[in-house]
C-alpha cells in the first residue's frame, strides 16, 4: 500500500467519523474496556483504555484507523498486559461468517490470484500460480445468497437463545459485522462469569457438537410411535418435529433423517471467538477495514439490506489502478471484474480493492 493511498483511506473514513461519530455504539462501563485500532498499513495496537465515550472518539478521530476494537470483557485494569487485567466478566457473544456456511455460489466468487502476475483462476488454490509459479493467494467474494445464509445461521442462534436458555430477546443485539458475517452479542448477567469452558459448552450446544450419534438418537425415533404429540424441549424438540413431520415420506434410513434434522438446526458458529474471554471485537458504528463498511446494528432483520444499509462512505470518484478484483455489487451497483487496468469509482467501492491491497490510488 503506497503512502498516497494510505492517505486517501485515512481520509476517507476520518470524513465518516467526523460526520457521524454519533453513530459509534459504545458499550456500558466503557473505562472499564480494552480498546485497539489497527491503522492503515500499520499493525494491531491493543490494551488501550478511555475514561469516556469523548475520550474514545477523539482517539479514533485522531487515528482513523482502518479497524477500531473493544473488548467484550470488562476489566480492573484494561490497559494493564492480559495477566495483569483483572477480568470482570464478559458478555456472550457469537460470530458467523459466511465463508463457512456451505453455498453452491462460493464456486463462482471465491477465487485463487496471483500477486505477481494477476492471474486468477476457480478454487481449489493451486500452491503456486499456474502462470508465473510464484505464490498464489485465495480470494474470498462474497454475495446476498451468502449473506442470507449465514443470516439464516444468526437466527438459529437467537432462536437457541430465546427457546433454549431462557434469554429474553431485548438482551440479544444482532449486528452485520461489516464483512461477511453478523455478530450476535447477549447481555444476560447470567452468562457475564462463564469461563472458556462454559461458553465452550454453549457454542457446542448451538453448533449441534454436544449430541449423542446420529445413530443413537435414530433407535430412539425407531421405538416412538409416529404422530407422538412432542412435550420435549430444546434439541430432542426440534429433531423430533423435523422427523415426526417427514418419516411417513422421507424415503432413506431414519439415521439420515435425523442427520438432516441437525443439519437444518444447528447454527455455524466460530467457538472460538465465543470461547475467546480476552478478546476483542470491531466496534459497532465503525468500518470495517477490508471493505469500508460500517458495522451496523440491526433492528429488524427482515428489513435490513447488505447491499446498502451498511454503506456509509462518500460516493466521490476516485482513479485507481487495480491489479485484480471480481466482480463485486455495492450500493446496488455492479462493478468489475478488473485486472491490471485503471478504474474511475465512487470512493465506496474503490476502498475495497484498495484496503485488500490489489490497487493503489493513481
Ligand atoms: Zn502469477
Ligand atoms: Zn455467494
Amino acid at each position: 500500500m503506497n503512502p498516497g493511498t494510505i492517505s486517501f483511506l485515512r481520509q476517507a473514513y476520518r470524513e465518516y467519523y467526523f460526520k457521524r461519530a454519533d453513530s459509534i455504539e459504545f458499550p456500558v462501563d466503557v473505562g472499564a474496556r480494552e480498546f485497539g485500532y489497527i491503522p492503515f498499513g500499520g499493525g494491531m495496537v491493543r490494551h488501550l483504555s478511555f475514561r469516556s465515550d469523548g475520550e474514545a472518539i477523539a482517539e479514533i478521530l485522531k487515528q482513523s484507523p482502518s479497524s477500531v476494537y473493544c473488548s467484550n470483557a470488562r476489566y480492573e485494569s484494561p490497559a494493564a498486559s492480559i495477566e495483569e487485567k483483572g477480568w470482570l466478566g464478559a458478555e456472550l457473544i457469537f460470530d458467523i461468517d459466511a465463508t463457512d456456511v456451505p453455498t453452491p455460489c462460493k464456486r463462482g466468487h471465491d477465487l485463487w490470484y496471483c500477486e505477481n502476475c494477476h492471474s486468477f483462476g476457480r478454487l481449489p488454490r493451486p500452491p503456486k500460480c499456474t502462470k508465473c509459479g510464484k505464490q498464489s493467494a485465495e480470494f474470498h467474494g462474497t454475495c446476498e445468497t451468502c449473506l442470507a445464509a449465514a443470516k439464516d445461521q444468526a437466527l438459529r442462534v437467537v432462536d437457541f437463545l430465546t427457546k433454549d436458555f431462557g434469554v429474553s430477546r431485548g438482551a440479544i443485539r444482532l449486528y452485520f459485522s461489516g464483512n461477511r458475517g453478523f455478530h450476535i452479542h447477549v447481555s444476560d448477567e447470567r452468562f457475564t462469569p462463564l469461563d472458556q469452558q462454559g461458553r465452550a459448552e454453549i457454542a457446542d450446544y448451538v453448533r449441534g457438537a454436544s449430541l449423542p450419534l446420529n445413530q443413537t438418537i435414530a433407535s430412539t425415533f425407531r421405538r416412538r410411535p409416529v404422530g407422538m404429540k412432542s412435550l420435549e424441549e430444546g434439541w430432542t424438540r426440534r429433531i423430533a418435529q423435523y422427523v415426526d413431520s417427514r418419516r411417513e415420506t422421507f424415503t432413506g434410513t431414519l439415521q439420515k433423517l435425523v442427520s438432516d434434522a441437525i443439519t437444518s438446526n444447528k447454527a455455524i458458529v466460530d467457538s472460538y471467538v465465543t470461547t475467546d474471554i480476552h478478546r476483542v471485537f470491531r466496534l459497532a458504528g465503525t468500518l470495517h477495514g477490508k471493505t469500508g463498511l460500517c458495522k451496523t446494528r440491526i433492528g429488524s432483520i427482515d428489513q435490513f439490506d447488505s447491499q446498502t444499509d451498511p454503506v456509509v462512505l462518500n460516493a466521490k470518484t476516485v482513479a485507481i489502478k487495480v491489479d485484480f478484483y471480481p466482480t463485486f455489487r455495492i450500493n446496488g451497483e455492479e462493478f468489475g471484474p478488473f485486472k491490471s487496468q485503471m478504474a474511475e469509482l465512487p470512493t465506496y467501492a474503490a476502498v475495497p480493492i484498495l484496503s485488500m491491497g490489489l490497487g493503489e490510488v493513481a
